[in-house]
């Protein structure tokens, strides 16, 4: 656990910003690919390094029945990218065993969007599946 100490007192200090148009962008998606589920990778400003402003759709990202699946060698080596976003096609917005594993792996903030994908049907995490307030720009 020492490992992650560092991590856990910055995160703790950063106050996270989401771009409602780009929340709306992520339900939209969700929503389309229903009942698959759509996966993204989040993008932050080049300033405000905390406003996620941007999803990325990875070339490659399969969206199955099961789970979203990150082809982490696909992954651009982009500082902006701070983490990942996918949809449930079910009420339940909580990470899976699956989820978690991919938290730890890669980002510091997760998105997870559940059905009916409203603004009120997400939650963010951070890379221990720890629930994250991000707040609506
Ligand atoms: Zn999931």
């Amino acid at each position: 656990m020492g490992f992650f100490k560092k991590n856990k007192k910055e995160e703790f200090q950063t106050k996270w910003e989401i771009k409602k148009e780009c929340l709306e962008f992520i339900l939209e998606c969700a929503k389309s690919s229903y009942p698959n589920e759509f996966g993204g990778l989040l993008r932050v400003d080049s300033i405000n390094k905390h406003t996620i402003i941007e999803t990325v759709i990875l070339p490659g990202t399969v969206s199955g029945e099961t789970h979203a699946i990150f082809r982490f060698n696909m992954l651009p080596i982009d500082f902006s990218i701070v983490g990942t976003a996918h949809s449930h096609p079910s009420v339940s917005f909580h990470p899976s065993d699956a989820d978690l594993l991919l938290f730890r792996k890669y980002g510091k903030l997760h998105i997870v969007v559940a059905y009916p994908y409203t603004l009120s049907s997400w939650k963010a995490y951070d890379y221990n599946g720890k629930e994250i307030n991000v707040s609506i720009l």
